[in-house]
């Protein structure tokens, strides 16, 4: 029987993913188009920047297929009753721990000082080693390992935080709000990568914040509410924070008057930490057709209860 992939994603997508898509598919009888009616659906390929809302028309759906790994704007979508398969992909993975990787060390080696302060002082100041620096990655999901991973590798001193327990050699894994709390004490940097759920919401706020040794640097590519924003901007203002990287924010783009534009201690990067590479990407969704139409579980299944 011929299948239905609708694809519903920003336009300016479709003329990369179409090829690919079709590549992935070869050999099964199926059509992809961005323009299907909805009662001869079988899968949707989604981002929340196609637009569809309303599944309740799509009678015969099997699944959605998530180009996002964060699924926070559609995981609490009542209309949704089939199965939602997020995006774990190996060029988002790469770029996203490429760009974690990139700023602890900006702040490990204490780069602004040199790129910044050109001005004739000649002031030694070398900067420890990996290993008597704590990171602290909070969220051991494809994205936080792969990060916490590498920077274990180049010697940092990795804890990592998650809601269940795990064991990752080389990072040492707490959970629970007991480990969150043993492990801000000890983090000189902070990295955010959780997903944004109603229980993740303003992990970092004043109380957290306060956990954190005196002059600690936090790095968000996560989410925006991960993060009590006026507990974070008092805590840059006391110098509890002295400087926070922020890829994410509860309202994007960020409104030009927002106060982190104009702070002298926060970096504002517009949500570029790392995004799907199509090429990888199509290949993952094209397996987790493939595997449904064989009978198999699909992958990276998105648990609804729990909003990742
Ligand atoms: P995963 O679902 O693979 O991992 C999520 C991790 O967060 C898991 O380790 C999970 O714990 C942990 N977690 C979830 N809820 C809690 C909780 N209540 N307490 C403690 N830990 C919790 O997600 P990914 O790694 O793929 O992605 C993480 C997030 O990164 C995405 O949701 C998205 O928001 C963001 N992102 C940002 C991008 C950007 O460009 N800025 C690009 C792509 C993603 P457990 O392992 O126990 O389940």
């Amino acid at each position: 029987m011929s299948i239905n992939v609708l694809f519903s994603a920003r336009p300016a997508l479709w003329p990369i993913y179409e090829p690919l898509l079709t590549k992935g598919l070869s050999g099964m009888d199926v059509t992809i188009a961005t323009d299907l009616p909805p009662e001869r659906v079988d899968y949707v390929v989604y981002a929340p920047n196609g637009g569809l809302q309303d599944f309740t028309p799509y009678t015969r759906l099997k699944a959605v297929l998530s180009l996002w790994a964060g699924v926070e704007k559609i995981a609490g979508n009542e209309t949704l009753t089939v199965p939602l398969a997020r995006m774990v992909d190996h060029g988002l993975t790469q770029g996203m721990t490429e760009w974690v990787v990139g700023h602890v060390l900006r702040y490990h080696l204490g780069m602004d000082r040199h790129i910044t302060m050109q001005d004739g002082v000649w002031a030694p100041d070398p900067p420890p080693l990996a290993s008597q620096r704590t990171v602290c990655v909070l969220g051991l999901g494809a994205l936080g390992q792969a990060a916490a991973g590498v920077l274990s590798s180049l010697g940092f001193n990795v804890i990592g935080w998650s809601r269940t327990a795990k064991t990752i050699p080389g990072i040492r894994s707490l959970h629970g709000p007991d480990g969150l709390r043993r492990a801000l004490t000890q983090a000189d940097i902070v990295v955010l990568l959780l997903p944004d759920t109603p229980a993740t919401e303003n992990t970092l706020n004043a109380e957290t914040l306060a956990l954190l040794p005196k002059g600690a640097r936090i790095i968000n590519p996560g989410r925006g509410g991960l993060i009590d924003d006026d507990a974070l901007l008092q805590a840059l203002d006391t110098g509890q924070i002295a400087h926070a990287t922020l890829d994410v924010f509860r309202t994007e783009p960020l409104p030009p008057q927002h106060p982190y534009w104009a702070h002298p201690n926060v970096t504002v990067t517009p949500h570029i930490a790392s995004e799907t590479r199509p090429e990888t990407a199509a290949q993952v969704i094209c397996d987790n057709i493939r595997r449904n139409e064989a009978g198999q579980p699909l992958l990276h299944l998105v648990d609804r209860d729990l909003g990742y």
